[in-house]
């Protein structure tokens, strides 16, 4: 056990040393468990220890931090440089500002999204846009259409993300598609695959009302229920049944391990998986089945240049985000707000804070 403990701070391969366990005598079996107990209290530790520091990633809170990063507005002053828009303009905030010097590769090449140096609203340690008064920057300010009300406007940020997984997937009219998940990113990305032309569709959700409000938003979908008891395999039959074939693209939105084997066991040969869900550090993959079926594993961070297309789609009727708010508070009530997003008897889909 000192051994695996060495091996794990220095951050080197266990296999070695599990070859002194290969003959099974009863003594070796007895310390071949207490090795796998060992193991498995390691992994907890990381888990916790994870948990209660606060952060996602490399992205670590260290001080206060005012979140939020879905918003729109009406502007009510502006810089002596600002051009282009003027107080009263409606506007819906892109909340990634990149660098934008022509020294940096990604904002040159207009890959935006990987910009080394990008602020990103509520990303530690820069504040959010949940607040009354913000200065943004004019040119990741879009201005909205009159029939685009303040809350689809918040809502055009997860519609970028979903409209830049869907684009960099290769959807195709007529492709049978799975999404995993029908949290607020699993939805937006069934209207947007629905306006896409994706035939048939399927979507699954451990939850029901999150099923049930799929079904409502695109009456034509599919929904299967994951059975958390089952495995990755047996909840890629029901996919696979509900779509009467295998999936050429699987969009997968929860970011939990077993969703993504689900998917990638829902996959046809040569299909892909596009995961936009994000989730643990380290993750393990059915190596085998992905390759021997050529399955396209493949990731999305963020977007860009989608903000213009997602209020096309809005203001020309190809989605329709109304009714994906379940739930509308005042600044005031962001306690309550924030609770009611995160308590399942809520059955929130989309929570927002208004400012009249
Ligand atoms: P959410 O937590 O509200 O929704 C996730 C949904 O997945 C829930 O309805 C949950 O019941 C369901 N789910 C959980 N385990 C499941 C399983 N095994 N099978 C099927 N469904 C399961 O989250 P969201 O706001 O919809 O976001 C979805 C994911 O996308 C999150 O991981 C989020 O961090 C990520 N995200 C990624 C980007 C990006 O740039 N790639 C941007 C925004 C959000």
């Amino acid at each position: 056990i000192e051994e695996i403990d060495k091996v794990i701070e220095t951050g080197g391969y266990l296999s070695t040393l599990f070859h002194p366990f290969l003959t099974n005598t009863p003594e070796r079996l007895q310390a071949m468990e207490e090795v796998m107990k060992h193991l498995a209290r390691r992994r907890e530790e990381g888990d916790v220890h994870f948990w209660k520091t606060g952060g996602i990633g490399d992205s670590v809170i260290h001080h206060d931090l005012g979140l939020g990063h879905e918003s729109a507005g009406i502007i009510i002053k502006t810089g002596s440089n600002v051009k282009r828009l003027k107080v009263g303009d409606r506007v819906a905030l892109e909340c990634g500002i990149p660098c934008s010097k022509p020294t940096c590769e990604a904002c040159r090449t207009g890959r935006y999204n990987a910009c080394p140096d990008i602020i990103f609203y509520s990303s530690p340690p820069v504040h959010g846009t949940l607040r009354r008064y913000h200065v943004h920057p004019e040119a990741w300010l879009h201005p909205l259409p009159d029939s685009i009300s303040y809350e689809e406007g918040a809502l055009l940020e997860p519609l970028s993300v979903a409209l830049a997984g869907i684009e960099r997937s290769g959807l195709r009219l007529g492709d049978p598609l799975v999404i995993c998940g029908a949290g607020p990113i699993g939805l937006v990305s069934l209207l947007a695959a629905h306006a896409a032309g994706a035939a048939p569709i399927v979507i699954t959700d451990l939850d029901q009302n999150r099923l049930a409000m799929a079904k409502s938003l695109v009456p034509r979908v599919r929904t299967v229920q994951i059975q958390r008891d089952a495995d990755a395999k047996a909840n890629a039959e029901l996919i696979k049944g509900a779509l009467g074939q295998e999936a050429k693209l699987v969009i997968e939105c929860t970011g939990v391990e077993s969703s993504i084997h689900t998917g990638i066991y829902a996959s046809r040969f040569g299909g892909s998986v596009f995961v936009i869900g994000v989730g643990k550090d380290f993750q393990q993959i059915p190596f085998m089945h992905v390759s021997f079926r050529e399955i396209d594993l493949r990731f999305q961070f963020r977007y860009k240049e989608t903000y213009p297309k997602a209020i096309m789609l809005v203001s020309e009727g190809l989605i329709d985000l109304k009714p994906l708010v379940t739930h509308r508070f005042t600044l005031e009530q962001g306690r309550e707000a924030f609770e009611a997003a995160s308590n399942p008897a809520a059955k929130a889909v989309k929570v927002q804070l208004l400012d009249d």
